[in-house]
Order: structure tokens, then sequence, then C-alpha cells
């Protein structure tokens, strides 16, 4: 008997006939004799509308209010679900988090799981039924209601498959897994079968929305295997595991693009030690993310100094480098939001060169202009304009053979000669 955790997501429990739909999904585990734990989400845009509300009232409400608001959506779904289950005959109960033993810290709408108090759960399903959480909320130790961040949900579930031991946990979602660019970009992108945590980290990161960025730092760090699957068919999806020698290899395992940074460049500030750290220094103080950094060359004692920042975090940004101008004497600023962030993914890179100046070449032969450039081991990002993110893509997708089954065996001879 092994004990599973299967997550569905918003798309997944977006009606009542889809519920019901995981209902039977659910039974049909059970039946084959597991234990069956199941984390669902908001249903469809349930957590949209639960902002759009609060921003009808308050452009600035009460972070504890707004969790106390958001863990309602979760709410609705795991009651409806075990009340399908019901009415199929079977045994369920329904959890909140707190119900669950998710305590979290207090950081209100971005909240980290810390421990699973999961006797609860084991006793109802030591009771044969079949439990189901909410996901994306937990409780602080002071009892207060927190949310996980969006797309929390996914971290409810491998925190709960951590916390119970799980054999298995399944992320259930609308698409067949884990691909190698948007297919609604690529049509030619194809499913990949299996990807190591350090490259679906990467590949989080830059843009796939498959799943939360913070799951999958979860999953790593407690050794939880995921299987990333479509909830309308039973195809296999995509393994998300530790890399190992027996793994396919892909040199590049996936290219994404992210249209939600912006990009802000401050001119002319004067060239000398300390600058960049104020620059960044205030930056942090206020609280905003930084992904990409770029420095001009310095010409007449000045240089340029470059940033990407989520668009979410745009208006504390533009305050702080307003006043950072003025504190540095840097002569002006500017914003552009019509940037995209391109990133090539893959473990390959490690041992394969090249592949640098074969994305630039291939991006420069699309007429693709760069703008910023940034590297890991295993990741390349390019800043590009908005409106060739696409273009970029779709090149880039077909330079590096993804649409092919381009995995070579890392022992292969001919997987050198792949890039
Ligand atoms: N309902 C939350 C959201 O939409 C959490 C989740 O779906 O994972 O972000
Ligand atoms: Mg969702």
């Amino acid at each position: 008997m092994a004990l599973v955790v299967m997550k569905f997501g918003g798309t997944s429990v977006g009606t009542t006939d889809r519920i019901m739909h995981v209902a039977r999904r659910l039974i049909a585990a059970k039946e084959r004799g597991d234990q069956v734990v199941a984390v669902v989400s908001a249903m469809g845009d349930v957590t949209d509308d639960l902002l759009g509300l609060a921003a009808a009232i308050s452009l600035t409400p009460p972070v504890r209010e707004m969790d106390m608001l958001l863990a309602t959506g979760e709410q609705v779904t795991i009651a409806l679900l075990a009340m399908a289950i019901h009415s199929l005959g079977h045994e369920a109960i329904s959890f909140t988090g707190a119900q669950a033993g998710i305590v979290s810290d207090a950081s209100h709408m971005k909240a980290r799981i810390q421990e699973v108090r999961a006797d609860r759960v084991m006793d109802a399903l030591a009771a044969g039924r079949i439990v189901i959480v909410a996901g994306f909320q937990g409780l602080t130790p002071d009892g207060e209601i927190t949310t996980l961040g969006r797309g929390g949900s996914d971290t409810t579930a491998v925190a709960v498959a951590a916390g119970l031991g799980a054999d298995l946990c399944e992320i259930y979602t609308d698409v067949d897994g884990v691909y190698t660019a948007d297919p609604r970009v690529e049509p030619a992108a194809r499913k990949v079968e299996t990807v190591s945590y350090e490259e679906m980290l990467e590949l989080a990161a830059t843009g796939a929305r498959v799943l939360q960025l913070r799951a999958v730092e979860f999953a790593r760090n407690h050794g939880v295997v995921l299987h990333v699957r479509s909830s309308f068919n039973d195809n296999p999806g995509t393994i998300v595991k530790e890399a190992d020698e027996t793994m396919e290899q892909a040199i590049i395992s996936g290219v994404t693009h992210d249209t939600s940074e912006a990009k802000v460049t401050i001119r002319d500030v004067p060239d000398r030690p300390g600058v960049a750290a104020v620059v960044f220094g205030r930056l942090a103080e206020q609280n905003v993310n930084v992904d990409l950094i770029i420095q001009n060359v310095s010409e007449a004692g000045s240089t340029d100094i470059s940033f990407t920042t989520p668009k979410e975090d745009l208006a504390r940004a533009k305050r702080t480098v307003e006043a950072v101008v003025t504190e540095l004497q840097a002569r002006e600023w500017q914003v552009d939001e019509a940037v995209a962030k391109i990133s090539l993914v893959g473990a390959g890179m490690k041992t394969h060169p090249g592949v640098a100046a074969r994305m630039f070449a291939t991006l420069a032969e699309a007429g693709v202009n760069l703008d910023m450039i940034s590297t890991s081991s295993i990741r390349i990002s390019c800043v590009v304009g908005a409106d060739q993110a696409e273009t970029a893509v779709r090149a880039l997708h077909s330079a590096f053979g993804l649409e092919a089954a381009a995995i070579v065996a890392e022992s292969s001879p001919s997987g050198r000669g792949a890039v």
C-alpha cells in the first residue's frame, strides 16, 4: 500500500463537473489500495477575484486581512470535493491548512511552511478516509491564518508529502507536464520526461509557470520526487528528481520567457567605489527584488547602471531610484516595461562548451537585439524587447533541436556533437 499526495490546481477544480472528475480520480487511486491525500487550489480564477474585491475596497489592505480573505478560496474547494466523494459513496474528510497541521511563519501573503504536524491527517488515513487538504494556507504558532504566495498549493502538496513520508507526490495540472518551451508560443514544444531539481529550479525561476519555485526548493531540500501530469488524461507527465547517472541527459532542457519584469536604468552615476552598494542597498531596504544587473563601461568618470525588477515591485523601485539619483547626483533614470527575459536552461551546459555563443548567434540571425545578459552554471538569460520575445523563443527552440528528441545519454559520444 502506497501513500500518495495528489495536488489539483485551480483549472482542474474550476467547475463542479471537474470537481466530480477529481473525486472519481481520487476514488480510483483509493480503490487501487493506496492511501490518498488530495491538496487543492481555489476554483478557477477565485483567488484573482478575491484580490479584485480587496482592491476595490483599499489599495493598501492589512496583509493579515488579505490572508483571511484569500484563504477562503481553497476552503470552498475542499468542502465541495469532500461532498463529491461522499456523493459517490466513499469516505472523505476535508481539512483547512490549520486543521492539517501546516505551521508557517508570520509573513502574510508569502509565508513559509515551518513544519507539518500530520497526526490528524494520519489518523483520518488510518480510518480509511480520503483526506483533502486546502492548499496555499497555513497557521502561525500564534494562531494567525497565512497564505504561501501565488501558486502556493504546490508547496503545500510537497510539504504534506514530506511530512507524511509519502511514496509519491503527483501535481495534476492543465498541461501534460514540463515542456521544452511554452506550447502557446512554440507549438513544437515537447514534454520532458525527467528533469533534475536543479534544472527545474532554473526553469521555474525564469518563467515556467507549471510549478511554484518554492515548491521545487522544498522538494529538493526534502528529496520529494514530483510527478507533474495532466488532470484531464492518464498520460505520464514529467518526473522531477535528483539528477543521477541513469537519468537521460539533455544538453538543454528548455527555453523560457518571462515578461513580468521591468528594466530600470540610472544614467551617469559617478564611477567610484561604493556606488553600487548604495543603489542596491537602498533597493534592498525597500524590499525591491532585483534580478539582472548590468553596469556599462565608464566614460569620463561616470557610468550607467541597469537592473530588472518584478513589475509588482516597480512602484517601490521608482520611489527608491528617484531618491538615489539625488543622493548620488546621477543625471537621470528611466524605466522600460516592454522587456522580456529569455532563458536557456540545461545541466549539459556544464560540460558542453559553446552554448552561449550559439545562443547569441541564433538571436542575432533572428534579428533580436540583446539588452542584458546573465548566466549561472546551467542557465543563460538575455533581456530583449518584449515584442521580440516570441521570435527569440522559437529561434532558440529550433536552433537547439528541442522539438526532436535532442536527448542523449551523458555517456554517448554523439552527445558532444549536438551543440
Ligand atoms: N489559489 C492560489 C493561487 O491562485 C494558490 C494556488 O493556486 O496554488 O495562487
Ligand atoms: Mg492557482
